[in-house]
């Protein structure tokens, strides 16, 4: 299982797209100024993101709900490596008061919580954790060969939508790095803004380790791109034994793209991952029970 079947080349004919792992098997590839690009490069080059367009949005928002309320914002925090670096760059550039939330979806690592509770503390910020359940979530997804992972973020963005709510807070900053089209902010109902904080930067996997490195923040071995989430890894083999590619892919493509990772590291990144047994005794005993 080396390769998927997005990658692999079976008859000449076939075009890859030159800057991120797309062929014309998996989008429209076309010759642009001499170059084989997929559609989505493409586009990206027609519409480009702007980093420094992007932080001034950043800026201007969070500039103006300082004014508001005890809390300027709400932090999504996982406790994983991206939404850790975007906590502690809001605090370090934009100096705001966040309100750190955990949605605990019951299938976070230990250590992911444990970071959350050593980051806050350090940090000195306030946080609050939600306990909720996924099982029936994951195990519906699963089950049927998807990927839980859209689910699982907008019953999230739910969940931390309603404390904004409840605490008249109109920002969500999360630890996402690829931004809303061209924008690293999109609005919801009742007036809350959800700011993807990294899409303003373009850091590289090297500079968020720096960051990390200064935090009393520890990474856990779950196998597959994660940081945080036990059900992951598990979920792309059970993937792959139906597609014999990754869910992942688009996602991959699009770092790629944008110069977030190289394309050596996305084909590792693309592999199916290995799972300790110990993943899934520990998900079995919190109630997911995935065969393998
Ligand atoms: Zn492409």
């Amino acid at each position: 299982m080396e390769n998927n079947k997005f990658l692999k080349s079976s008859n000449k004919e076939e075009l890859k797209c030159e800057i991120c792992l797309n062929t014309s098997k998996t989008s429209k590839v076309i010759n642009y100024e001499g170059k084989n690009i997929c559609m989505e490069c493409y586009y990206s080059i027609k519409y480009p993101r702007d980093p420094q367009k992007m932080k001034k949005e950043i800026e201007e928002i969070l500039k103006n709900t300082k004014k508001k309320n005890r809390y300027h914002c709400i932090v999504a925090l996982s406790g994983g490596k991206d939404s850790t670096v975007a906590l502690y760059l809001l605090i370090k550039e934009f100096k705001v008061n966040p309100l750190c939330v955990t949605v605990d979806n019951k299938y976070i690592s230990d250590e992911a919580i444990e970071n959350c509770r050593n980051i806050t503390r350090y940090l000195n910020i306030d946080w609050m954790v939600l306990n909720r359940d996924f099982t029936e979530l994951f195990k519906d997804t699963i089950s049927r060969g998807e990927s839980p992972c859209r689910r699982c973020s907008e019953r999230i963005m739910r969940e931390i939508w309603k404390i904004a709510r409840m605490l008249n807070i109109d920002v969500i900053v999360t630890g996402h790095e690829l931004p809303f089209g061209t924008s690293s902010l999109k609005r919801l109902e009742g007036g809350i803004t959800v700011v993807r904080l990294l899409a303003g930067y373009k850091l590289t996997d090297e500079e968020r380790r720096k960051i990390l490195k200064e935090l009393p923040w520890k990474d856990s071995k779950l196998g597959g791109y994660t940081t945080n989430c036990l059900v992951l890894a598990p979920a792309i083999r059970e993937f792959y034994k139906k597609y014999d590619y990754s869910f992942e892919f688009r996602r991959i493509c699009a770092m790629v793209r944008y110069g977030l990772i190289d394309r050596d590291k996305a084909l590792q990144l693309l592999k199916c991952p290995e799972v300790p047994d110990e993943i899934y005794e520990e998900l079995k005993r919190r109630g997911l029970d995935i065969k393998h």
